[in-house]
């Protein structure tokens, strides 16, 4: 089913006993990450939605523009770091590239939804756990700095296991560095608006990923910043279930709305359509 990367789904893959291998192709039958219920793989349709509970199964960045843009031209597209001299970093980031067919772990540019133009930008968590590089910071940076001088909108959708440890420090400084951009940007009275998608967490969440003009969420969709076993093994407590997910965020002020995966074309195109400028 997933024509970008057939191997991101194995985790979730149901084992098939050894003696029905030959009727049962692998990959059939998945278990939903949240709710845990068995699905035909076919069950998920083209939104790779759960079934039974809503949870929006992880897509590429690909596979969400598929879904959710038209018009889309592509900014920095071979924007990428050189300096790769940690340990094993280049050996990582060479096999992200080519199983995500990106040069950086998001997709920028402008396009279309519902009709409507914006600034676009879709993190892909297949690309090193979307984790926030230098060129990751730089590429969005850019899309809020094209954004404000086009006068667009920004619709961000996040997914994101935060810094990228292997750039140390000139990881961490996107934070800011983006979070700049997001200023002049809301400085100059245009809208953002920002998709939480599952995972969100570390840096992303940190920084840009809360400082939208509205807040919205895939349904049960983790979002945090420190992982909750770290968190459990710092304060010596049991966590609640639901503790990172967006339910929990919405509930205490956190996200503003949940919106399930396949209404969300129509919601951010009444967004975008409710904030456009007169003169355009
Ligand atoms: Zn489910």
């Amino acid at each position: 089913m997933n024509i970008f990367n057939p191997k991101k789904e194995e985790s979730n893959k149901i084992k098939v006993p050894e003696e029905m291998k030959d009727r049962i192709p692998d990959g059939l039958f998945l278990a939903c990450p949240y709710c845990g219920k068995e699905i035909y793989n076919k069950e998920l349709g083209p939104y790779r939605v759960c079934p039974n509970c809503n949870y929006g199964f992880r897509l590429q960045a690909h596979e969400r523009l598929a879904l959710f843009a038209t018009d889309f031209t592509e900014f920095d597209e071979s924007l990428t770091i050189s300096e790769t001299d940690f340990p094993g970093y280049a050996e990582k980031l060479a096999r992200a590239k080519q199983q995500t067919q990106m040069q950086e772990s998001v997709l920028t540019g402008v396009g279309r939804i519902d009709g409507q133009q914006t600034a676009l930008g879709i993190m892909d968590s297949y690309f090193m756990m979307g984790s926030l590089g230098t060129q990751t910071g730089e590429k969005i940076t850019r899309l809020f700095e094209e954004a404000t001088a086009r006068r667009l909108p920004v619709v961000l959708f996040t997914a994101s296991g935060g810094a990228r440890m292997q750039e140390g420090i000139r990881s961490l400084m996107q934070m800011a560095k983006v979070s700049a951009a997001v200023a002049a940007h809301q400085e100059a009275a245009l809208p953002y608006f920002v998709v939480l998608t599952d995972p969100t967490t570390g840096g992303v969440t940190a920084s840009f990923a809360m400082q939208g003009d509205l807040i919205l969420a895939e349904p049960h969709a983790l979002v945090g910043f420190a992982g909750a076993r770290v968190i459990e093994s710092t304060i010596h407590e049991k966590l609640p279930k639901d503790f990172q997910r967006v339910e929990t965020l919405l509930a205490n002020g956190f996200v503003d709305q949940i919106v399930p995966r396949q209404d969300l074309v129509a919601r951010l195109g009444l967004l975008l359509a409710l904030h456009q400028e007169e003169a355009r």
